[in-house]
């Protein structure tokens, strides 16, 4: 399966994925967790992306996708993937689209995980990421709002998305995440390997 998972910051999208990915047993791909990788690593892509991750901001689509084109290259996203934090910008989806349509792909599904501000002040305000102290929290929530926000749109007009509350504990979420990927419709992608 090829699903990606939409949700502001603190939507809970990191945890859920990782299981989500497990159960479903296809590779999980955290954009923010690359790129922190590149930060602590200090490369010159991790220098240029810190600039933009320290304000709350997006990082450039360029760095992204190439980001993401190496990282879907690779075999083990050959059986499948969950995107957690990429598409985040409707150009991003549009780069995503072209990529799968280039390899005879299409995903199946879109999910967007809707939480309450105040419950997302209250998670973010207990972790201990450098990014998560609460200006960076408000700019990155309302980076969310204006910038990613409109890109589900995109998925709905496309008939991929799914909205669920992300809303409750950890288990109860899931479970609506389960019976939305069960519910996602059924679509053809050619058995075409996309690496090479
Ligand atoms: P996350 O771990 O998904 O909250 O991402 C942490 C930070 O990495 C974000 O606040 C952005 O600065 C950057 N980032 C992660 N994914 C993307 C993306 N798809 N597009 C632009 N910036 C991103």
């Amino acid at each position: 399966m090829r699903i990606i998972l939409i949700g502001p910051p603190g939507a809970g999208k990191g945890t859920q994925s990782q299981h989500l990915a497990q159960s479903l047993g296809i590779s999980h791909i955290s954009t923010g967790e690359v790129l922190r990788q590149e930060v602590a690593a200090n490369t010159t892509l991790g220098q240029s992306a810190q600039r933009f991750i320290s304000h709350g901001r997006l990082v450039p689509d360029e760095i992204i996708f190439e980001i993401i084109e190496h990282r879907l290259n690779q075999p083990d996203c050959t059986g499948g993937f969950l995107l957690d934090g990429f598409p985040r910008t409707l150009d991003q989806a549009k780069q995503l689209h072209i990529f799968l349509e280039k390899h005879g792909l299409q995903l199946d599904g879109a999910i967007e995980l809707q939480v309450e501000s105040a419950e997302l002040l209250r998670r973010l305000s207990a972790r201990k990421r450098a990014d998560d102290q609460l200006e960076i929290i408000h700019e990155r929530i309302a980076t969310y709002h204006r910038v990613t926000e409109p890109m589900l749109d995109y998925y709905l007009g496309m008939n991929y998305l799914q909205t669920i509350n992300g809303m409750g504990t950890m288990d109860t979420v899931f479970e609506r995440l389960c019976a939305a990927v069960n519910s996602l419709p059924k679509r053809r992608s050619s058995s075409v390997a996309y690496a090479k």
